[in-house]
């Protein structure tokens, strides 16, 4: 019976979700540097800045500078007991949990999708989502810098399936139009759908990031996939902002988490059930 199990699933199988998982380790604590750095406008790229310094992370208690045995993510936070290495004060467990959450999801994607070019877009936006996800609940906004960033990989994604796709690229125009159709469409009727809100409420239901955040989805999705996102996003905002408001008792549920959650749910939907990959061959 194991002997089935094993010529079923590779040990290659194993071997690359070994490799994803530790790729997506080192895509959280980048995600983390996202979080804490964009919201107080800190550079978080190789550009922007000549002073090593500001760019080294350091503890945000002693101010003392991390060193490489410190950055390992996850293993460095289990392996000091969750303490900092010089003043050893508690670090926030919220930081491997990211770390570990954002390595599921890049593991998922491999475990549902493979081992494409296309998937491994879907993988290096997984960072700036959970970025995303996590700068909304704290601050309340979605900052332009990384909703754009995910946008281009978006286009970098649908272009590699519209030139890659068929043998003749007019096969493809279709697939090319729906998803820049989605681009359009997507963010107007979300922006109809908030003043419609707004107006029978009376309080301001949607913000505009929201909406940019919707044409970068429509962009990745295609607008023929405009009910399911409707209907997911819908769905994952009433569920979170129902939780939100049992746990943090706050009445004010930002809706980017519930758009970046349809988002993924629907990108790793399509590519499971091969829709872009069979146009890829
Ligand atoms: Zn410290």
């Amino acid at each position: 019976m194991y002997e089935d199990l094993y010529l079923v699933i590779p040990y290659e199988f194993f071997y690359y979700l070994f490799i994803f998982f530790l790729l997506g380790l080192v895509f959280g604590s980048f995600a983390t540097a996202l979080i804490h750095r964009i919201p107080l406008g800190k550079s978080w790229g190789v550009s922007g800045t000549h002073d090593v310094n500001a760019r080294r992370s350091s503890c945000p208690q002693c101010k003392h500078q991390l060193g490489v045995k410190d950055l390992i993510p996850l293993f460095s936070w289990v392996f000091q007991g969750g303490k900092c290495r010089y003043c050893k004060v508690s670090i926030p467990i919220i930081y491997p949990l990211t770390e570990l959450s954002v390595a599921s999801i890049v593991s998922l994607v491999y475990i549902l999708c493979g081992m494409e070019l296309a998937t491994i877009l879907i993988m290096v936006s997984v960072p700036f989502l959970v970025a995303l996800t996590a700068i909304d609940l704290k601050f309340k906004i979605l900052p332009n810098q990384l909703v754009f960033i995910v946008g281009g990989i978006g286009a970098l994604y649908v272009g590699y399936v519209f030139f890659v796709g068929g043998a003749d690229i007019r096969d493809q125009i279709p697939f090319l139009s729906d998803h820049l159709l989605g681009m359009l469409i997507f963010p107007l009727l979300l922006w109809g759908i908030g003043k419609l809100v707004t107006f029978l409420l009376k309080k301001e239901a949607l913000g505009f990031g929201d909406v940019k955040l919707y044409a970068v989805c429509g962009l990745w999705v295609g607008l023929a996939a405009l009910p399911q996102m409707m209907i997911l996003s819908g769905v994952f905002g009433v569920t979170m902002g129902w939780l939100w408001r049992m746990v943090k008792k706050d009445t004010v549920f930002p809706f980017g988490p519930a758009i970046v959650l349809a988002l993924l749910t629907l990108v790793i939907g399509q590519n499971m059930n091969g829709e872009i990959l069979s146009l890829i061959g």
